[in-house]
């Protein structure tokens, strides 16, 4: 049966953008309906296809551009394999802190009802390239050669490509070389339809400020093939490095690590600065991936905690302890919980590390960790929230509201699903008093942002 929408599939029609998605596709409007089209900005006029028509959207290709935006920057064709995962890269830094700032804005309206909370501009950086100090590139076959990018934009064909214009150089390095080092030994790169194939996934993480360089070999089985001559070649040709490691996943996932980690050379961890605290970072741990912004973000929740020496704070989600032991300098007694063993044994290490005395971790779910040591008497003047993109767990926030800490400082890296939570906060006895997007993944449409609630 066919059905009549605003527009068919396969048309041919103009348009014009009023605005952005949350993945950053341009958004026009045909009598009410909304076509999303990858590549329009707003304000722009463009002749597009009508690829796709549903119930309550199409979706269209760009054919030919009428009318261009001043936010408009171009990328030529041979440049686009630099850009993986930039979603943005067609838009200057300008347009692009302006859209995450409205991002910001029309979900904490439409999801969190939170119409009049003062959102402040973005902080930006001021060279929004070449930051990121991690990278994990797929590797997989074509035409029987060994490549290794990133995937194709809703596919899993893998973009074979030597350099990312968003990471450190160091990073680029350590990527091309090691692919180098696997295409020279005849490493067999894995298949994901036949689950057959020996590497996964290089990743190669770099502290910026010690200069500490971590190579991480992901394969499907235990065997490493020609894992010594591997290991001397990565030692000879990247002198940076001080950590080699080989992680095994042997399950069919999209997940790219696996749970096992063996150290096949030098340290378990490499080290890295955030201001004046020295962090320990093993291969499992989450860490920032954008270390000059880490520290105006860090900065702004140190700002909204607001301590003056005496309080209890409890950091839920706190990786290896890195907010933690930012808050334990102007904090009586700080606790963090995380989930993965490993970060808080790198937690752990790290308060020792920095002479903290005041921090203490456990390693379990928030949403279990946190009613526990409530049940047990330990409460909190401020509670620091940092979680993974699906945001809190309900039971948590639950437990939040009893417990009633004057203030809740919370690090989001999904503007949806913060808008969610402070909803639930506030009707709990909570008010937002005020949002701080900051730019940690500049090109992409990834967007962080601090928030700072109270007690009503
Ligand atoms: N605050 C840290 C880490 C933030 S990332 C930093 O800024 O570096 C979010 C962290 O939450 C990750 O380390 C992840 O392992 C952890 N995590 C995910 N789900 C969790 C849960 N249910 N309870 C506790 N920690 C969790």
């Amino acid at each position: 049966m066919s059905q009549t929408y605003p527009v068919q599939k396969n048309e041919y029609i103009d348009v014009i953008f009023e605005d952005l998605t949350h993945d950053g596709a341009g958004v026009a409007k045909v009598d009410g309906y909304p076509v999303f089209v990858p590549g329009g900005l707003p304000g722009e006029k463009a002749n597009i296809k009508v690829i796709k028509a549903t119930k309550g959207y199409g979706i269209g290709r760009l054919v030919e551009l009428l009318e261009r935006s001043h936010f408009r920057v171009e990328v030529s064709q041979e440049e686009a394999h630099k850009y993986g995962g930039c979603q943005l890269q067609h838009i200057g830094y300008e347009g692009q802190l302006m859209y995450k700032e409205n991002q910001v804005r029309q979900v904490l309206a439409r999801i969190g009802k939170l119409d009049d909370v003062k959102v402040h501009p973005v902080l930006g950086m001021e060279h929004p390239w070449q930051y990121r100090n991690k990278a994990q590139v797929p590797v997989g076959e074509k035409d029987g050669k060994l490549v290794a990018g990133f995937f194709k934009p809703r596919s899993h064909e893998i973009v074979d490509s030597n350099e990312s214009l968003i990471q450190l150089p160091d990073v680029n390095e350590a990527i091309q070389t090691v692919k180098q080092i696997c295409i020279e030994l005849g490493i067999k790169p894995y298949n994901e339809e036949t689950h057959k194939g020996d590497l996964r996934h290089i990743m190669a993480r770099y502290g910026k400020q010690t200069g500490e360089l971590m190579v991480v070999l992901i394969t499907r089985t235990s065997d490493l093939p020609q894992k010594n001559k591997l290991v001397e070649a990565i030692v000879d040709r990247l002198p940076k490095v001080k950590s080699i490691v080989h992680n095994i996943n042997s399950r069919r996932t999209n997940v790219i690590m696996g749970d096992k980690t063996k150290v096949l050379w030098g340290r378990e961890v490499i080290y890295d600065y955030i201001g004046s605290v020295k962090f320990a970072i093993s291969a499992l741990s989450f860490y920032q991936v954008n270390p000059d912004q880490t520290k105006v973000l860090y900065d702004k929740a140190l700002e909204y905690a607001g301590l003056n020496g005496g309080e209890t704070v409890i950091d839920a989600y706190c990786g290896i302890g890195t907010i933690s032991l930012f808050l334990a300098q102007k904090a009586k007694k700080v606790y963090g919980v995380e989930i993965v063993p490993e970060a808080i044994e790198d937690a752990r290490r790290n308060a020792e590390l920095n002479e903290i005395a005041n921090a203490e971790f456990a390693v379990g779910k928030a949403e279990d960790v946190i009613p526990k040591w409530y049940s047990e008497g330990i409460t909190a003047d401020v509670l620091m929230v940092d979680p993974p993109r699906k945001g809190c767990d309900e039971a948590l926030l639950k437990t939040i509201i009893e417990m009633k800490p004057k203030k809740v400082v919370y690090v989001s890296c999904n503007p949806a699903t913060l808008a969610r939570d402070l909803r639930i906060l506030e009707d709990g006895g909570y008010k937002t008093l005020e949002v701080q997007p900051v730019d940690m993944f500049p090109q992409t449409t990834h967007c962080e942002a601090v928030a700072k609630i109270v007690i009503a």
